[in-house]
């Protein structure tokens, strides 16, 4: 077997074993993990970390939660996949714990995030011929730019990253890009052929952007006014990252016609994703119209009614509150010390590195040195989005680490 160029030229073992024959589509960070209990990992050499990415949002609950895991297992000893073909007695659990937990009234489950996307696009285009009328194959969805939604071909085609769209054409039409945050472009781009607003609350992967007060109430108001549906993309957003179980009503107090669920759902166990709505919209599925193999199966099922009963926990989200006060209050004394600026919203933050002192990526190679982890996004933002359950020592020993390496990097 010959190893390409890059390969040969790494020298230690686990630089070897990185760039191992997985494809080329992420450029990890250094550090080869093995076990991982709440907010803490241990590398193959028996290092400790603190995770202050935690799978982008997907291990809300940390590594191993206890309730997680024995729901995992307990399910593995009895049924795992049936296919829709069949019930399985943890599918109606689940959807109508998770429906309640949402508080709307039908839960269709997907796997990945990008699935649910997918499928909630579906859903609104085939809501808007059916029930508002749209000529068909004439539907269009209003998005955001700096969206991130995904990575299949339906999704990266409206996307406006170059890095995530080029080379991947051609791509489907009927979809509008406005700027974020803008009620008025959104209000303008809405014509007749619309049926559906796709936003993220948050848009995480953009940097932790947090849209202008009011703007998800005029979101809503331009949805209601058109009569099109408002579609939430709270597959990061969602499950506790913003201290509300959704961000959407929580950060502004308004509710979608549509919420997208991922990541977090799964427990980190497994890929989980949802479309939940009312039975006005969802109702517009019928037999043999969408499907999934995987979709629904009784331990993603299992696993995700846990994640809902976490949820459900109001001590959770009040600790959310708490650790993203000490978050802000950290980054706040960090600005002028290596930080530009920064965004902040519960647990969440991106964090705008002096370029002086180096990229995104530096910075987070010198806190993985430290025993910190974390992720750059678009050069030079740091994203922090530590497990919701991380104790506040570790917090504040993440914070303080990064305050050292920006003052190391400052000289
Ligand atoms: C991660 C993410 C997705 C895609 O989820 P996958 O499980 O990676 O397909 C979709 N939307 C948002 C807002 C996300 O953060």
């Amino acid at each position: 077997m010959t190893l390409t160029d890059p390969l040969a030229a790494t020298t230690t073992w686990h630089e070897q074993l990185l760039a191992e024959r997985s494809a080329h589509n992420y450029a990890p960070l250094p550090v080869v993990l093995t076990s991982g209990s709440g907010a803490r990992v241990v590398d193959v050499e028996g290092r400790e970390y603190i995770d202050c990415l935690a799978g982008y949002s997907a291990l809300n609950f940390g590594h191993g939660h206890p309730a997680l895991v024995a729901a995992a297992h307990r399910q593995l000893d009895r049924l795992t996949l049936t296919g829709r073909a069949f019930g399985n007695d943890q599918l109606g659990p689940f959807c109508a714990e998770l429906a309640a937990l949402v508080g709307k009234q039908m839960v269709l489950p997907m796997n990945t995030g990008a699935e649910a996307v997918e499928s909630g696009l579906k859903v609104a285009r085939k809501w808007g011929y059916e029930v508002r009328g749209v000529p068909h194959d004439r539907a269009r969805v209003v998005v955001a730019a700096n969206n991130f939604h995904g990575r299949t071909i339906g999704i990266v085609g409206f996307s406006t990253d170059p890095e995530a769209r080029n080379g991947f054409g051609p791509f489907a039409p009927g979809f509008d890009v406005v700027p974020y945050g803008d009620a008025d472009a959104l209000r303008a781009a809405v014509g007749p052929e619309t049926v559906a607003v796709l936003v993220e609350p948050v848009q995480g992967e953009a940097g932790v952007v947090v849209p202008p007060p009011g703007y998800l109430a005029a979101v809503r108001d331009i949805c209601t006014d058109a009569g099109i549906l408002f579609v939430a993309d709270e597959v990061q957003s969602g499950f506790g990252r913003t201290g509300h179980v959704l961000a959407t009503r929580g950060l502004g107090g308004v509710d979608a016609d549509v919420y997208l669920l991922g990541k977090a759902l799964g427990g980190g166990i497994l890929p989980v994703s949802a479309v939940v709505a009312d039975e006005a919209v969802l109702g517009v599925l019928r037999p043999g119209q969408h499907g999934s193999t995987f979709g629904g199966n009784p331990l993603a099922c299992a696993v995700g009614r846990a994640a809902v009963g976490l949820m459900a926990e109001p001590a959770l989200l009040r600790q959310v509150v708490t650790l993203g006060e000490i978050l802000r209050t950290e980054l706040e004394a960090l600005v002028g010390r290596g930080v530009v600026t920064f965004r902040s919203v519960g647990l969440w933050a991106g964090v705008d590195i002096d370029p002086a002192l180096g990229t995104g990526r530096t910075v987070c190679e010198a806190l993985c040195a430290r025993g910190v982890l974390a992720k750059e996004t678009h050069g030079a933002t740091v994203r922090l989005s530590p497990p919701l359950v991380i104790a506040e020592a570790d917090l504040r020993h993440a914070l303080a680490t990064l305050g050292e390496v920006l003052a190391g990097l400052a000289g």
